[in-house]
C-alpha cells in the first residue's frame, strides 16, 4: 500500500534517513476527516506508531528531500529537509497519490547544525492553519496529526517538542529543481519532471520539449491562481523562498504566516523580513519571482536556449495577464458588482485607501457588506463608520442589481470566519501548559465553514486588541 516515489531520482536527491523513535509520544491532534477522506484509515494505534517512528510504513523507505533555495532573494546551494523525513507515499481516493511526512522528526544530513526537531508551538499552528485555509477554498498541503514527543527541545527556553504529520499531494519546490539544474543533471531533472506531471498535471500531453513548456506554463497559473486566494483571504505566508514554493501551487511550510487584520498593502508579520520583500501586495510578483527561478533551471532541458527563454517569458507574461483579470474580478466579487464599468476602479481604490487610513479589519469589513446585502443586523457584522460616505456611493453603484445575484457571489469570496491570529497564539498557549486547549475543537469545527454567516462568539470575529503589532518568529 505504501511506497517511495523519489527513490528513482537517487539517493542524492531523495537521502535515506530514518526518523527519531520517540517512545513516550501521544497524539495531541488528528484531523479525522482526512484520515478518512485520503483513504488512508488508520486506527489509533497506527497513527501513533507510524508518525512517532516507532514503526516504520510497510513496503516504504525513509528518504528526506535534497533542494537548494533563494532565501530572501539570495541563492542557498543545499537546504534540503533538515528536519523532516518523507516517510511514504500511497494512493488514496480517486488515484490520487499522497506524501507522508514528518517534521520535527530529527536530524538528517541537511540539518546544518539545527536539532531537527520542531517545537509544540509551530506544529499546533500548522494543524489549526492548514484546515483553516483548506476550508476557505485555499490549495494547501495537510496536516494529519500533530503528536507530542515526549521530549524538550531548546528554543527561547526549553519547551515540548512535537512532530507534524504532514500529508500533500506533492513535496516538490522549485527549489527541488534548482538543485538539479546546479548539479547538471538533466536526466534526474526529466524524471522529476515526470513525476510532477504525473501527480499534478497528468493532462499534459505534449512530448519533448513542448513538454517542459506546457509543464511551466502550468506551474505559473497554478501558482497565480494561488496567489489570488491568498489576496482573497488575506493570508501572509512569510517566507516564500523558492524551496517553500511547491510546484503544484499548493500552500506549504506555515511558518512565520499570519492573518491580515488592519488593511495594508505592506502588511508584514515576520520578524525576519524586515525589507517587507514577501508583504501582503508584494506576494504575487514574488511567486512571479520564484517561477522565473524555475524557468532558469528548466533551461536545463531544452536544446535551443532562445527559443526556451521566448517561450518561459510568455508563461511569466500570461502569469501577469491572469492575475490581472483574476485581480480585478476578485475586488469585483467582493463588492457584488457584477459587471465592470470603469469607474469602478475609483470605487475599489477609495475603498482601499479608507481600509489602510483606518486600520479597518480585511475580513471584517468585506464580510461586514456581505452581511450588510444580506440584510443582517448590523450589531452581527459591523461596518465601521469611517465607511458611511464610501457606503452611500456604493449603495447607489449596486442598486440595480438584485440582492440575491450580489450576495452570490460575494458570499463565495468573502469569509466571515478566519484563522484569528491572536486566537492561534491563545490556543498555542494553552497547548504550552496543558498539552491540549478546550477552546479548540468548536472553534475549528466552525473554521469548516468560514463562508457562513452567522452569529459567532465575539472573540472568533475580533481582530487583536491593543496597539502592539503582531509579531511571528520563523517556525523553528
Ligand atoms: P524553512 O524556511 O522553515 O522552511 O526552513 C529552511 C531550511 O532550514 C530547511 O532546509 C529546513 O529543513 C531547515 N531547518 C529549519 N528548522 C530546522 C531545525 N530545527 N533543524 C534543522 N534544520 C532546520
Ligand atoms: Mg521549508
Amino acid at each position: 500500500m505504501f511506497y517511495s516515489r523519489y527513490n528513482k531520482l537517487g539517493n542524492e536527491f531523495a537521502v535515506p534517513s530514518s526518523p527519531n523513535v520517540f517512545e513516550k509520544s501521544e497524539v495531541l491532534l488528528i484531523n479525522e476527516q482526512l484520515n478518512e477522506d485520503s483513504g488512508l484509515k488508520w486506527q489509533s494505534s497506527e497513527v501513533l506508531n507510524y508518525l512517532s517512528g516507532q514503526t516504520a510504513l510497510p513496503e516504504s523507505e525513509s528518504v528526506s528531500l535534497a533542494y537548494s533555495g533563494h532565501q530572501f532573494g539570495h541563492f542557498n546551494p543545499l537546504l534540503g529537509d533538515g528536519r523532516a523525513h518523507l516517510i511514504g507515499s500511497f494512493t488514496g481516493k480517486a488515484g490520487a497519490e499522497y506524501d507522508i511526512q514528518l517534521k520535527g522528526s530529527g536530524a538528517t544530513s541537511f540539518s546544518r547544525g539545527g536539532d531537527g526537531l520542531c517545537a509544540l508551538g509551530p506544529a499546533v499552528r500548522e494543524f489549526i492553519m492548514s484546515q483553516a485555509m483548506h476550508s476557505l477554498g485555499v490549495p494547501t498541503t495537510h496536516c494529519l496529526a500533530v503528536l507530542s514527543t515526549g521530549q524538550t527541545v531548546y528554543r527561547q527556553g526549553h519547551v515540548p517538542g512535537a512532530v507534524v504529520a504532514r500529508v500533500a499531494r506533492s513535496h516538490v519546490r522549485v527549489g527541488s529543481f534548482q538543485l538539479l539544474a546546479l548539479r547538471q543533471d538533466p536526466e534526474s531533472m526529466s524524471e522529476l519532471l515526470e513525476l510532477c506531471i504525473n501527480d499534478s498535471f497528468e493532462d499534459i500531453t505534449s512530448q519533448g520539449e513542448e513538454r517542459v513548456f506546457a509543464f511551466f506554463s502550468r506551474v505559473c497559473q497554478a501558482q497565480c491562481a494561488l496567489m489570488l486566494k491568498w489576496l482573497q483571504v488575506g493570508f501572509i505566508h512569510g517566507v516564500m523562498n523558492t524551496d517553500n514554493t511547491l510546484v503544484n501551487g499548493e500552500t506549504i511550510d506555515y511558518g512565520p504566516c499570519a492573518m491580515m487584520e488592519g488593511f495594508s498593502f505592506s502588511r508584514v508579520f515576520s520578524s525576519i523580513d524586515s525589507q517587507g520583500r514577501y508583504a501582503f501586495g508584494q506576494q504575487p510578483n514574488m511567486a512571479s519571482w520564484n517561477c522565473a527561478r524555475l524557468a532558469e533551471s528548466l533551461l536545463l532541458l531544452c536544446d535551443d536556449q532562445e527559443n526556451a527563454i521566448e517561450r518561459f517569458s510568455k508563461s511569466l507574461a500570461e502569469f501577469s495577464e491572469t492575475f490581472n483579470q483574476g485581480y480585478r474580478r476578485l475586488w469585483q466579487d467582493k463588492l457584488g458588482i457584477l459587471d465592470w464599468n470603469d469607474e469602478d476602479q475609483s470605487l475599489i481604490n477609495e475603498l482601499l485607501e479608507l481600509m489602510t487610513t483606518h486600520q479597518l479589519d480585511y475580513t471584517n469589513t468585506f464580510a461586514g457588506l456581505t452581511a450588510h446585502t444580506m440584510n443582517m443586523l448590523q450589531e452581527q457584522y459591523p461596518l465601521s463608520e469611517e465607511l458611511d460616505a464610501w457606503l452611500s456611493q456604493w449603495t447607489a453603484r449596486t442598486e440595480q442589481y438584485s440582492e440575491d445575484a450580489m450576495i452570490e457571489r460575494m458570499n463565495k469570496v468573502n469569509p466571515a470566519l478566519i484563522p484569528r491570529n491572536e486566537l492561534v497564539e491563545e490556543i498555542i498557549g494553552d497547548f504550552y501548559r496543558n498539552g491540549a486547549s478546550e477552546q479548540l475543537g468548536d472553534w475549528l469545527l466552525a473554521l469548516k465553514s468560514p463562508y457562513e454567516y452567522r452569529s459567532y462568539p465575539k472573540k472568533w470575529v475580533t481582530p487583536q486588541s491593543g496597539t502592539t503589532q503582531y509579531q511571528t518568529f520563523c517556525g523553528t
